[in-house]
């Protein structure tokens, strides 16, 4: 059952990619962080361990795919798993593509933002705007990759 006050269930939490009857998986929009995926039960469910063995795979094979083609069409320094559900409990992972460059690496992307010096902070824009723009392909790719494999 869909809960009232829970904005996974009652938006899609971002821009829609691909999904099934269990999951999808959206583009977050974030503006620092282009390519910050998400993958979202469907159902309202709090951890992996309220799935069955079966949805668990599911679920986790969706997240890896991600991971997988992140690396292939971004190239990033490290990809970042992260379930946490403390703020939104609605089971749901990130996806997250980082660089040594970005504003918080080495520290998760939800630290307080470091501060950076004008040189540094035009290096992280020029990087973001080179995978802005590889973001359709990247989204191509994932979709592809989801339809031949599930
Ligand atoms: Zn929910």
């Amino acid at each position: 059952m869909p809960n009232i006050d829970c904005q996974l269930c009652q938006t899609p939490g971002g821009t829609v990619l691909w999904q099934n009857q269990h999951l999808r998986v959206i583009d977050a929009c974030d503006a620092l962080y282009p390519g910050f995926t998400r993958v979202i039960w469907a159902a309202h469910v709090v951890e992996m361990t309220d799935l069955t063995s079966a949805e668990q795979a599911e679920l986790l094979r969706v997240v890896l795919l991600v991971e997988q083609v992140q690396r292939t069409a971004l190239k990033p320094d490290k990809v970042n798993l992260a379930a946490f559900g403390n703020v939104v409990p609605h089971l749901h992972w990130h996806v997250i593509p980082r660089w040594q460059d970005d504003p918080h690496f080495p520290q998760a992307v939800w630290a307080a933002l470091p501060s950076a010096d004008a040189a540094a902070q035009a290096a992280q824009q020029a990087r973001r705007a080179r995978v802005q723009q590889q973001l359709s392909a990247y989204h191509q790719a994932l979709v592809a990759r989801l339809e031949s494999t599930l």
